[in-house]
């Protein structure tokens, strides 16, 4: 084999990036940071004077001011790019611009992690296996550390560089494609707290992977939803640092080998029967205001140079290739389902690759400063978003007690002061499990380990409550039934010191459904609650440019500080009242409401649903995340049915127009999001939608009082244009269902106004804001699994309003391929037991609308107020103090700030 690899944990590198070979004076090439003093000194030692001098007199430095930056932006486009003033686009522009802004970044990035290797604290790791992260640059360009320099509003410096240089910003951020490599909330928080780490100094790395296709683009064709894949390596990606020098050797499958008679809790040797490559690269994180530049390292697949030469040999050459190139599949594609669990090996296989990879690099880490495992909690946290990086705590038992020949229950003990797990729902469908059979052929060692843990779990249990089998069934770590399953939520519960929910209402869901018998079993202390965040400077700053300079201006804060410590919005509340401040706030909203006017112009192939005459008049009613029966696109799509056929029924039976037109004021419907691909309810809604949008954008009859809009393809750059436009979102899932939601964070923050159920954080936008700010209806958590009974078991009758609906749609009058086409959709709801709630919560949904429509067009004043109103109390929802709990109640960590 050509290159070393680090299977032995014993020889760890000198380099805290994890380069496998010694230092050698000669191979200052290789990236060298992240040294401890010690290192240091002995490197120096080696070096002649000479050349650390010219070291010093050729340091690489940031641009500092308009001058630099485009010195080496003309300097990339020549070299990087190898093109000229003659041929650069908007494309070499942006690759460009990256370039440049990246070279800062990785300066910082340098600094930050020879400060922290240098200080060792504890660190953080947060282990997630979706990065929503959207663009870089423009984020980049807001949180460039402008320590040294003289312009202190860094991306209005840039943007006046690039007109110099015959570039308009706009068009130049355009040309980045988003890093979809999430599905939806889950991943958006992952992203969100990498820039609040970042921020807050704290020495955190994220782990994920490098999927190749990040999550499908989604056409609509016909009203159908088509997936077409994302390939977003396509153009080169300025803001990853391939580090192949660093291969972490990743098993499957094989056999245990032990010594005869030797028990399963003892040393034994796993031999992998098919093996891959992880290799590392790394993206840097900047904070906001701070010379700290984080890490987020993503694994990617690749062969092992090993070759199977008896395949070779017998003159296989293409079939012993094809197996090479198998190992390159486990990282090529994003699973695109959301809160829903897939059960496919290979989903199985990239956990494992990614949490083998990442547990090994940090462990090897850990191992360069200290040699003493009882540390381990006190150095390294390690935080598990959602179930999915489980394995990980299995892969630190089988290190601890395979390779470094602890103890099993010493090992266990620190594996449980390591981890702690935070959980994303308590839906039954989403709630991960493995076949035994499926995971032990893949994962054999892993396996044994699992039975192990659950052996000393349930004695514990039967020591604490004897002789109650049925509490040791329903908490077993294995679920008995024709086919053995492994829970893995209950791993991860058992493994962590400490499981999260992310809004108070879920947090108290998970203690007395999901977890009850856990709660019993280990007490309240183990269960909290962090209630998720968002970052302001992407969703406010970088979302809504006009927004944010309006409040820096209000707030006297030209230097945009109260982005880090969002309470300051407050002061704001002085000025809700304020006609002229209101003018201005108006105004903001819609010139925003015309960015994304501009957006749907676009996408529509140059014709407007939406008339532009009337931005201001025309209630942008938004509903935009992933298309779920729980998250009720279907309620929102009823309600809008509704409302047509009640302007429908009004004109035929003779009212004036002007009289419709009061009772149902000039409003758009916006939806969007993706369906998971097999999801055919989803998609059926999605077909739904367009449908409805193409009968009533149609009809001459109601004239552009109402509108429908389906927005494909939506992600991250869409919702940073689509949320600063809204002036009502939906957050109207079944209560009890949505954990605690982000996007309702992100409209609150862009002043726009919330209809929503008493669900996930919700409860907690309601308290900070004000009941009398947001629009709340339907049943409450508690009830919902009473009245789920009774549509089971008594056929609960629909109200009248919902059988109107049903009967139109019954009757065609949206269809256009057979008239049954959205029959399912109707009898989930009539036949099938209503899981979801939409004929209860059907009437007090639209009288909720109706409030909303009075509220905006009869006192816009008093419309403007709650919005500023929700504006300044939303600092709660900031991902900064969401971190900061994080690391005071669950990591114990302390910032690592600059000198
Ligand atoms: C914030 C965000 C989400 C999460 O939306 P919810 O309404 O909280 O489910 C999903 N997708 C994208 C692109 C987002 O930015």
């Amino acid at each position: 084999m050509g290159r070393q690899l680090i299977h032995d944990l014993g020889s760890g590198s000198s380099n805290d990036l994890g380069s496998v070979e010694q230092f050698r004076p000669r191979t200052l090439a290789r990236r060298l940071t992240g040294f401890l003093p010690r290192e240091i000194k002995a490197i120096d030692a080696k070096i002649p004077l000479e050349s650390r001098e010219l070291w010093k007199r050729h340091e690489v430095k940031k641009f500092t001011d308009k001058d630099g930056f485009q010195a080496k932006f003309i300097q990339h486009v020549e070299t990087t790019l190898a093109r000229s003033l003659y041929n650069c686009d908007e494309l070499a522009a942006y690759e460009a611009m990256s370039e440049a802004v990246r070279d800062n970044l990785v300066i910082d990035w340098n600094k930050t992690q020879q400060r922290v290797t240098a200080r060792d604290p504890k660190r953080i790791y947060y282990l997630s296996l979706e990065f929503l992260m959207g663009r870089a640059l423009d984020n980049a360009l807001i949180n460039l550390n402008t320590d040294d320099c003289d312009d202190p509003t860094s991306r209005e410096m840039v943007e006046g560089a690039l007109k110099q240089l015959g570039f308009r910003m706009e068009d130049v951020l355009e040309q980045e494609p988003d890093a979809g490599l999430g599905n939806g909330g889950l991943g958006r928080l992952a992203a969100c707290f990498m820039d609040s780490l970042a921020t807050g100094d704290y020495p955190a790395w994220g782990y994920g992977l490098r999927y190749q296709y990040g999550i499908f683009a989604q056409k609509i064709i016909d009203g159908h939803q088509v997936e077409t894949p994302d390939y977003w390596l396509n153009i080169r990606n300025p803001w990853e640092i391939e580090r192949s020098e660093i291969q972490v050797p990743v098993s499957y499958y094989g056999h245990v080998e032990r010594p005869q008679g030797a028990s399963t809790l003892s040393p034994c040797d796993w031999i992998g029967g098919e093996q891959v490559l992880a290799v590392p690269y790394d993206m840097p994180v900047p904070g906001f205001k701070t010379s700290t530049v984080n890490n987020l390292r993503m694994w990617s697949a690749k062969p092992t140079t090993e070759f199977d030469f008896s395949k070779f040999n017998a003159g296989d050459y293409s079939n012993s290739v094809a197996d090479q190139q198998r190992a390159e599949s486990i990282t090529a594609v994003l699973y695109p389902n959301d809160n829903f669990r897939s059960g496919k090996e290979l989903r199985l296989k990239q956990q494992y690759f990614w949490c083998c990879a990442s547990l090994h690099d940090i462990v090897r880490r850990f191992k360069k400063s200290s040699g003493d495992w009882t540390n381990f909690p006190d150095r390294v946290a390690i935080q598990l978003n959602d179930t999915h990086p489980t394995l990980a705590i299995l892969e630190l038992q089988r290190i601890l007690v395979d390779l470094e020949r602890l103890d099993w229950h010493a090992a266990w003990s620190i594996v449980t002061r390591t981890f702690s797990y935070t959980n994303h729902t308590v839906m039954q469908e989403a709630l991960e499990k493995w076949p035994v059979s499926l995971f032990g052929h893949l994962l054999p060692r892993h396996l044994e380990i699992v039975y192990d843990i659950n052996w000393f779990f349930l004695k514990d249990v039967e020591r604490k409550f004897p002789r109650d089998l049925e509490l040791l069934s329903r908490v077993s770590i294995i679920e008995d039934g024709q086919e053995s399953q492994i829970r893995m939520a209950y791993i991860a519960v058992v493994g962590s010191h400490k499981v999260n929910g992310v809004a108070e209402l879920h947090s108290e869901l998970i203690k007395t459904n999901l977890f009850q018998d856990f709660v019993d079993i280990y007490g309240l202390g183990k269960f909290t609650n962090v209630t998720n965040g968002i970052t302001p400077r992407r969703w406010l700053k970088q979302a809504n440019p006009r927004l944010a300079q309006l409040i820096a201006e209000k707030l006297n804060d030209p230097q945009d500080q109260y982005l880090l410590d969002m309470s300051r919005l407050t002061e704001l509340a002085t000025f809700a009242d304020d006609p002229i401040f209101q003018q201005q706030w108006e105004e903001v909203k819609l010139y925003n409401k015309m960015r994304l006017a501009d957006l749907l112009h676009r996408l529509n192939d140059g014709v407007d649903v939406i008339d532009r005459d009337y931005l201001n008049e025309t209630l942008f009613d938004i509903q935009v995340k992933r298309i779920h029966e729980y998250k009720r696109q279907q309620l929102n799509i009823f309600g809008v049915i509704h409302r047509y056929l009640s302007m429908k029924d009004m004109l035929s039976n003779g009212a004036p127009f002007v009289k419709v037109a009061n009772k149902f004021p000039r409003k758009v419907s916006i939806f969007g999001g993706k369906a998971a691909p097999g999801y055919f309810m989803a998609k059926l809604i999605i077909r739904l939608i367009n449908a409805v949008a193409d009968v009533i954008n149609n009809d001459p009859d109601i004239e552009d009082l109402l509108k429908v809009v389906f927005i494909p393809d939506y992600n991250v750059s869409k919702a940073e244009v689509i949320i600063p436009a809204c002036d009502i979102s939906e957050h109207i899932s079944t209560a009890g269902t949505e954990a605690s939601g982000t996007s309702n964070m992100k409209f609150v923050m862009n002043g726009g106004l919330i209809i929503g159920t008493v669900d996930g954080a919700n409860v907690e936008i309601t308290r900070e804001i004000g009941e009398e700010n947001i629009f709340l209806f339907g049943t409450l958590a508690e009830h919902v699994e009473e009245l789920r009974f009774k549509h089971r078991f008594h056929n609960k009758p629909l109200p009248s309003s919902l059988t109107k609906v049903f009967a139109a749609l019954e009757a065609g009058v949206f269809s256009t391929e057979n008239n049954a086409e959205f029959q399912p959709l109707v009898d989930a709801t009539r036949r099938h037991g209503d899981h979801y709630l939409v004929s209860d919560d059907f009437d007090s949904y639209i009288a909720a609308q109706s409030l909303v429509d009075r509220c905006f067009h009869r006192d816009r004043s008093s419309w403007l107020r709650k919005s500023i109103l929700s504006v300044a109390n939303v600092g709660y929802f900031s991902s900064d103090r969401c971190v900061e709990e994080y690391a005071e109640t669950i990591w114990n960590v302390e910032p690592v700030k600059k000198d």
